[in-house]
């Protein structure tokens, strides 16, 4: 069985105060939110370390302990039932703040003692949605409406504080064991804990008491997004009951594929298709960016079918910098025709042979 002296680390003759020094020491080391990585142990240790002070660090308790002992033969003969009584008392983290809370005041504040009112309070549920965006709207930043079905506190409910347990959530029970009066807190049946309960809840509430509603939200499309970013909104996913804080609206884009344009990071690709005396010849083709705007390129004689040309600064602009433009790339086919007439078929077959003709693999 436990040894309570072991477990706070100090000698049977210590003084109250010495326990008082240790167990202060052991919580601060263990402190749950202290110990974040180490959670499941650090509880452990620090349960443990409290149940060890409720008896040491209170006089009778700890005569009582010391006449018995803490050897196995006090626990395991004929006071078993006591002992079974004792184990019972289980006490929770937040027992433990409750019951000494008082004996850190600095020292816990200093790393967040938790705030024993709202922590059972929820935050509302996110809401995710995917929206669907076209290459303009990336570029432009375009606004959009959403229609979000969000869960909201139904009008007329009226909330009170719990009259069973104060609006504490918790009730309090002193129980006398043979160790002496122990208190437990233990949470509150008729408010589950929240220290609140709901009146007129309607009937088309949720219990609860949400409802579904449809809101409208404007967004802009934030410039140069990616397919798969994701643009959190505070607070305008679900509410939480109570008045609790609300979750957050997720929206997360896709990006719709383009009639004419490819997107490849910040650069726009396209194709266009000259026949083969363009190519030969030259000639200049006029190109639609994604601005809506016609511009002229100039495509050089004796080009190779696909060659890349560009426009400069007009594919998407960065996300992390919305100054810096990508560019709009333009890739060269050759058209070939698939029916000739007689004279055409003459001609080829004339230059067929011509040596200027046969590539040239370098
Ligand atoms: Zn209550």
């Amino acid at each position: 069985m436990k040894d309570y002296y072991e477990i706070l680390g100090v000698s049977k003759d210590s003084t109250q105060e010495d326990i008082k020094k240790a167990y202060r020491k052991l919580a601060i080391k263990y402190h749950p939110d202290k110990n974040i990585n180490n959670k499941k142990v650090a509880e452990e240790k620090f349960k443990e370390a409290a149940e060890a002070y409720s008896v040491l660090g209170d006089k009778n308790k700890r005569e009582e302990y010391d006449k018995f002992g803490s050897s196995n033969n006090y626990y395991n003969s004929s006071y078993s039932a006591s002992s079974a009584e004792y184990e019972n008392i289980n006490m929770n983290i937040d027992d433990i703040f409750t019951n000494f809370g008082d004996l850190f005041n600095d020292n816990f504040t200093d790393f967040g003692f938790r705030k024993k009112k709202n922590y059972k309070f929820k935050k509302g549920s996110n809401l995710k949605i995917n929206i669907k965006v076209t290459l303009e709207d990336i570029k432009f930043g375009n606004c959009k409406t959403l229609k979000i079905k969000r869960m909201k506190l139904a009008p007329g409910i009226i909330i009170k504080s719990c009259v069973n347990c104060n609006g504490t959530g918790v009730i309090t029970n002193i129980t006398k064991t043979f160790l002496g009066r122990m208190q437990t807190t233990i949470q509150c049946n008729y408010c589950k804990g929240l220290g609140k309960i709901m009146i007129n809840i309607p009937s088309n509430a949720t219990s609860t008491g949400l409802i579904k509603i449809i809101e409208y939200i404007k967004i802009n499309v934030p410039i140069g997004i990616n397919n798969g970013d994701v643009l959190k909104i505070h607070k305008k996913g679900n509410e939480a009951p109570f008045g609790g804080n609300s979750g957050d609206l997720i929206i997360i884009f896709k990006i719709i594929k383009h009639k004419y344009f490819k997107r490849i990071g910040n650069n726009l690709y396209t194709n266009i298709y000259i026949s083969i005396p363009e190519a030969i010849l030259g000639c200049n083709k006029n190109i639609k960016t994604l601005n809506g705007v016609i511009k002229k390129i100039k495509i050089p004689k004796g080009i190779q079918s696909g060659e890349e040309l560009y426009l400069k600064g007009e594919g998407l602009p960065a996300y992390e910098n919305k100054n810096i433009n990508g560019n709009l790339i333009i890739k060269i086919n050759l058209w070939t025709p698939k029916n000739i007439n007689k004279n055409q078929k003459f001609f080829f077959e004339k230059i067929k042979g011509d040596k200027n003709f046969l590539p040239i693999i370098k």
